[in-house]
C-alpha cells in the first residue's frame, strides 16, 4: 500500500487491514464453495481432479477480483473508526 495519497498527500501509515481481508474471505469462500462442491457432486459426480482444478480455479479468481476492494474497505472502516473528530466524515 502506498505511505501518502498521491492526490492530497494523506498519510495512510498508521492504516493497515493486515490480514483481515485475507481471513474474511476464507470465511466467506469456504462458506460459498464447499456447498457448490458437494451440490455438484451431487448432481454430477465429476472425477476429484475435475473438483479439485475447477473449484483451486474458482477460489483464485475470486480472490483476486476481491481482495483489493475488500483490503480497501475495511482500510475504509479503520479509518472511519480512527476519526472521532469527524474530520472527514
Ligand atoms: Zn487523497
Amino acid at each position: 500500500m502506498a505511505q501518502t495519497c498521491t492526490a492530497c498527500d494523506f498519510d495512510f501509515s498508521e492504516l493497515d487491514a493486515g490480514d483481515g481481508p485475507a481471513s474474511l474471505m476464507v470465511l466467506v469462500y469456504g462458506a460459498l464453495i464447499v456447498p457448490l462442491a458437494f451440490l455438484l457432486e451431487k448432481l454430477v459426480s465429476p472425477p476429484l481432479w475435475v473438483q479439485a482444478i475447477l473449484w483451486g480455479v474458482v477460489m483464485v479468481i475470486a480472490t483476486l477480483k476481491t481482495l483489493r476492494p475488500l483490503k480497501a474497505l475495511m482500510i475504509g472502516w479503520q479509518f472511519r473508526i480512527r476519526d472521532p473528530e469527524k474530520r472527514y466524515f
